[in-house]
């Protein structure tokens, strides 16, 4: 018995000439049999009307299992290829609890092997630099304080930076820092040309104007994309350094294949970081483009008309998977820890699963997206503004 491949329709043809169809693209279940043209002809008593309508992509597996289970106490004068069939039926079990599992959810989006993939190109990219002479990318991270998670964050960035063969060079300052220390500090790394990269991990302590120190990072060395004047670009579809987070994300949805081209798209959250910028890359992309944020009246329903959904509130569990569109592209930037240490997105994926197309889990969704894509843009700072 063939395995289809994907979800495309197929025929698997069984022993005497009898064949099943099964027709799951979303999603519907047929047993044909070549005596007959279609089961309610070969068990016409055994025959429900859902044999011959479509099933909804949420019909659990146990119910099209016992259309399958129903065929088998067949009369004694059925004639022997329809048993064979039932027969073969019953042998399906298994196979079609594997083919309706893969059309019953969405296909996960694994930005964790995505990432993997573009650190690895950019490690290419970066032994080739060296082998033809060229200056390896260097990366400045700046961390004041001590707060926890952006300890984490900014290990991370390093660790990626000595994977990809940047030269990394780390400023752990203390929670005092004064504004115009960390002023002078960014002046210098502007000035410093084996720096490509300048990275300021948010959030700063509360007596320092980030805004003021971000607009101090010189443009062309802004990786994070976070400057006014590369949010302009991107506003402007002439993107130079582009955020990481939505730029992750048009990779990970240029990974699905489809065709973005018109899109309802629907953005939750509205943050300079994620929200906005996502905005400006899916209007880049063709898409018709909404915004939701804390004050968007019926939010479900915006939900509910999106073909490609990207959530960035910071609440977990705030969409219900009831409310996704069937076969919805479903990207959930939310990374929130639950009291049990456990991350959660701000989607409710074990029901968004079975009615979106594709989903990012979390972890291993965006999070490795936009820490790759900042190894990207410090590699494009190398080789486009720098050179
Ligand atoms: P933020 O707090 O700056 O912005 C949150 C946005 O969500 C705001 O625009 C707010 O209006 C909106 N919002 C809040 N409650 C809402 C509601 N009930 N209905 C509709 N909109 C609502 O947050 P942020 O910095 O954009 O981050 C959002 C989430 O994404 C956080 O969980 C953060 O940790 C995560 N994040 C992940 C990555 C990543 O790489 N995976 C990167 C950045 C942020």
């Amino acid at each position: 018995m063939a395995h289809p491949a994907g979800l495309e329709p197929a025929t698997i043809r069984l022993e005497g000439g009898c064949s099943i169809q099964l027709s799951y693209g979303r999603l519907s279940v047929q047993l044909e049999q070549t005596n007959f043209a279609n089961p309610c002809q070969a068990v016409p008593d055994k025959c429900g009307e859902s044999y011959r309508r479509p099933l909804p992509s949420s019909t659990p597996f146990y119910k099209i299992f016992k259309l399958l289970k129903g065929l088998e106490d067949l009369p004694d004068h059925a004639p022997l290829p329809m048993r064979r069939v039932v027969r073969e039926c019953a042998l399906l079990h298994v196979y079609f609890s594997m083919v309706n599992h893969a059309s019953m959810t969405a296909h996960l989006i694994d930005g964790k092997a995505i990432a993997a993939n573009l650190r690895k190109q950019i490690a290419q990219r970066v032994a080739e630099r060296r082998q033809q002479g060229l200056r390896t990318p260097g990366l400045a991270v700046i961390l004041v304080g001590t707060d926890p998670a952006s300890q984490v964050y900014v290990s991370h960035k390093r660790k990626d930076c000595e994977e990809v063969g940047f030269i990394s060079q780390a400023f752990d300052l203390p929670s005092d820092t004064t504004q115009q220390a960390l002023t002078d500090l960014i002046d210098r790394l502007n000035d410093d040309p084996a720096v490509d990269g300048i990275l300021l991990q948010l959030p700063l302590p509360a007596h320092l104007d980030a805004s003021l120190l971000l607009e101090r990072i010189r443009p062309d060395k802004d990786v994070d994309g976070f400057h006014p004047y590369n949010i302009g670009r991107l506003a402007q579809r002439i993107p130079l350094l582009r955020p990481c987070t939505p730029k992750g994300i048009i990779t990970l949805l240029e990974s699905t294949g489809q065709d973005l081209y018109g899109m309802n798209a629907v953005i939750v959250g509205a943050s300079n970081i994620v929200g906005r910028p996502m905005a400006m890359e899916l209007l880049l992309a063709g898409c018709t483009v909404t915004v939701c944020h804390r004050f968007t009246q019926d939010l479900a329903g915006h939900v509910g008309r999106a073909d490609l959904l990207v959530v960035a509130a910071g609440k977990p569990g705030l969409v219900k998977g009831e409310w996704v569109k069937e076969g919805a592209i479903v990207i959930d930037v939310g990374i929130n820890r639950q009291e049990d240490g456990k991350l959660v997105g701000d989607v409710v994926y074990e029901t968004a699963l079975p009615r979106a197309g594709w989903i990012t889990p979390v972890p291993g969704g965006v999070g490795p997206m936009t820490r790759a894509c900042l190894l990207e843009n410090t590699l494009y700072a190398a080789e486009e503004l720098h050179q």
